[in-house]
């Protein structure tokens, strides 16, 4: 699917054909995401939000616009949900801090045991700064998330729930909608990290009916150091701003500030309008393959690469195996006597054949630590992948298991 717009995918790593299977952690940029960073460079670099001049009401209005593309995207009601963030971690965290900023001493957030580690840490810092109580749901033998524990940690205290859509080491989907509804029934305002399903799924924030969602530009074609907190206006309204500064403020004085409207009242500093613009660029290219189609291409890809891997390899152990996977695959293999072949040995192999994949915690250790393993080895997929990736990579991976076996 379109893989000669990334022209990074046309290199040779070691000798070898480029299979980047790593989009997890980043996806590689069509060209037209490349050229719209110089194109903004060349044509309407100048600050925003503050000067009447002309490169300055240009550079505005396409900030703006993409803001809108970006709503229309996750179908937001309206743009001033959209707060631009750094990526999802500063999203998070300026969830954490500001709806933080309105709880008490031994309220509760929940968390999953899936979380990655930005969806965790931020809530762990909130709670030791206000003394409130963090609760994790359990996950269920299969690796999916046990809801009826879950349901079961609802109580008059729990004030947040913030999980994860797509989990970024198991791949699998929480039920999000069912989820929203159950904790929207206590009164519990809920967190999506969409990190990993925004690039994988079509995401509708009014039919998942969340409260905040969060994500980052680069994991879906888009440039790095841009990403999105979704709020409620409703509920944004009410909260306190995170950081201070730039155009977050309405009026100063030494005595006291005065806050901006949404979003600019989150959204401290110089915004990355070059970032927005290129963002917005890549969100269009996504829409004209179409969401529908690229969860689809991407789902099959999971597919095939489960079955092939269990096909090919006796020893292997892929977790939550059998479970519909949006983009993500998680395994490690063992040698005969049945000790674990190091994820990173596998991946450093890999990667001398040109196949880029992760190993590793991923950055959910209580996950990994879960599984009882010091890491996996993590195959992500991406639009441009196409079944001669897979291809390689199982060639790839018998050569490697050979030498390390
Ligand atoms: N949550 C999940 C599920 C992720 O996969 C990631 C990125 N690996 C993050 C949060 C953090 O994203 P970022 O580093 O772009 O802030």
């Amino acid at each position: 699917m379109n893989s000669q717009d990334f022209p990074i995918l046309g290199q040779q790593i070691h000798g070898h054909r480029l299979a980047y299977l790593d989009n997890a952690a980043t996806t590689q940029k069509p060209q037209q995401v490349i050229d719209s960073i110089s194109y903004a460079y060349s044509h309407f670099n100048a600050n925003i939000h503050r000067a009447t001049h002309t490169l300055a009401t240009i550079a505005t209005e396409h900030h703006e616009h993409a803001r809108q593309t970006v709503a229309g995207f996750i179908n937001a009601r309206n743009a001033k949900e959209i707060v631009f963030t750094k990526g999802t971690t500063d999203a998070i965290n300026t969830a954490a801090f500001t709806i933080g900023e309105t709880l008490s001493e031994g309220d509760e957030v929940i968390v999953s045991a899936m979380e990655h580690h930005s969806n965790l840490v931020p809530w762990q810092m909130l709670c030791q700064r206000k003394k409130l109580k963090l609760r994790v749901a359990p996950l269920k033998d299969d690796l999916t998330l046990d809801t009826a524990q879950l349901y079961k940690l609802f109580n008059s205290r729990t004030k947040v729930l913030s999980i994860a859509h797509v989990s970024n080491v198991l791949g699998i989907a929480n039920p999000i909608e069912k989820i929203v509804k159950e904790a929207h029934k206590n009164n519990i305002i809920v967190l999506i990290d969409a990190a990993q399903s925004i690039p994988h799924l079509p995401v509708d924030v009014q039919k998942i009916d969340c409260d905040f969602l969060a994500f980052s530009a680069h994991k879906i074609y888009g440039p790095t150091g841009i990403g999105v907190l979704y709020g409620k206006q409703e509920i944004l309204e009410q909260l306190p701003p995170y950081q201070g500064g730039g155009e977050m403020i309405n009026h100063v004085s030494f005595e006291n500030t005065t806050y901006n409207t949404l979003p600019y009242k989150f959204e401290a500093g110089t915004p990355d309008f070059i970032g927005s613009y290129a963002f917005g660029k890549a969100l269009e290219y996504v829409e004209n393959i179409g969401m529908e189609n690229i969860a689809e291409h991407e789902r099959n890809l999971c597919r095939l690469v489960e079955r092939q891997l269990k096909e090919k390899f006796n020893n292997i152990k892929i977790y939550a195996e059998g479970i519909e996977k949006s983009g993500v695959i998680s395994f490690n293999i063992l040698r005969n006597d049945g000790s674990l072949i190091h994820p990173y040995d596998i991946a450093m192999l890999l990667d001398q054949q040109g196949v880029a994949v992760r190993s590793g915690h991923h950055c959910a250790e209580p996950l990994i630590n879960l599984l009882g393993v010091v890491g996996t080895v993590r195959v992500s997929f991406g639009l441009y992948n196409e079944e001669n990736d897979i291809n390689q990579l199982i060639a790839a991976l018998s050569k490697s298991v050979d030498i390390l076996s």
